[in-house]
């Protein structure tokens, strides 16, 4: 596992293959920033409609690390 910029703190309730948000494990789970904390979190694809306002896509940089398990 590679180390990420110092950008990238992910939220420490968040856990790789769950939705920050409802906990489902979705199989499409968007990286987003949470804005209010700037943490990256995992959100399933209903709730980044839902809060939108309250996340970010961060595509600011290249993505180096492969956090989906599997294939
Ligand atoms: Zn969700």
């Amino acid at each position: 596992m590679k180390c990420y910029d110092n950008d990238y703190k992910w939220h420490k309730k968040d856990v790789i293959d769950r939705c920050f948000m409802c906990g489902g494990n979705s199989e499409r789970l968007f990286v987003v920033r949470h804005i209010a904390s700037m943490k990256m979190v995992h959100l399933c694809p209903d709730c980044m409609v839902d809060k939108m306002s309250e996340y970010c896509l961060d595509n600011t940089r290249a993505w180096k690390g492969n956090m989906i398990k599997g294939d």
